[in-house]
C-alpha cells in the first residue's frame, strides 16, 4: 500500500504564535467548565458514574468452608490449566482419605488474570477478585500462600456470561 507523505512548508516570513497560544488557552479554559472526569484516588475509589466491573479479574481469593478450612480439594486442575504456570500445589490427604492442599501458592506477579483457575475449579474454591491494589516492595511478596489467599476479603469476580457480554 502506498504511503502518503504530507510535506509541511516552512513559513517564509516571520509569524506570530499569539493566535496559536490563545487557541490553546481557550481550549484549557473550556475544560475548566466541563464535568470533572478525574477522582481523588486513593481517598476516592469510585463515583456514581464509575466503579470496577464485577467482571474485573484481580487478586485471587481462596474461599473457605464453615470450619474455616480451604474449600480446595487439591484436585490439581487449576495448576494444570494455568497458562502462566504460576500456581504451586502440593496435595495432601487426611486419615479419612480427604485431599487438601499442603502447599497452595499463586504468584500474582506472573499471573495473567485469565480466570481459568476459577472457571475450572470443581469446588468453586479459587476465585479471581474485584481488586487491584496489590503493589509490593519485593517480588517475593507477590507469591500469595494459602493463608494469605484465604484472608482476602474483597468481592469475587463473576465469570463471563455470553448473554451479558458487557457485564451489566
Ligand atoms: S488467573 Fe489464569 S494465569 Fe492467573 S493463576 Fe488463574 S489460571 Fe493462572
Ligand atoms: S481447581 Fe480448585 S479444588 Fe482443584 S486444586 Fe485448584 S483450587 Fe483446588
Amino acid at each position: 500500500m502506498a504511503i502518503g507523505v504530507k510535506v509541511m512548508k516552512r513559513p517564509e516570513r516571520q509569524v506570530s504564535y499569539v493566535r496559536a497560544t490563545l487557541k490553546g488557552m481557550a481550549l484549557t479554559f473550556k475544560h475548566m467548565f466541563e464535568p470533572r472526569v478525574t477522582m481523588q484516588y486513593p481517598e476516592q475509589k469510585s463515583t456514581p458514574d464509575w466503579s470496577l466491573s464485577q467482571r474485573w479479574r484481580g487478586t485471587h481469593r481462596m474461599l473457605t468452608d464453615e470450619q474455616g478450612r480451604s474449600k480446595c480439594v487439591a484436585c490439581g486442575l487449576c495448576p494444570q490449566i494455568c497458562p502462566a504456570n504460576c500456581i504451586k500445589l502440593v496435595p495432601g490427604e487426611d486419615e479419612h482419605g480427604n485431599r487438601y492442599p499442603l502447599i497452595y501458592e499463586i504468584d500474582e506477579f506472573r499471573c495473567i488474570f485469565c480466570g481459568y483457575c476459577q472457571e475450572v475449579c470443581p469446588e468453586e474454591a479459587i476465585h479471581v477478585g474485584v481488586h487491584f491494589e496489590n503493589s509490593e516492595y519485593s517480588r517475593g511478596r507477590f507469591v500469595y500462600d494459602l493463608e494469605r489467599l484465604q484472608s482476602q476479603t474483597h468481592a469475587v469476580s463473576t465469570l463471563w456470561d455470553p448473554s451479558d457480554p458487557r457485564g451489566e
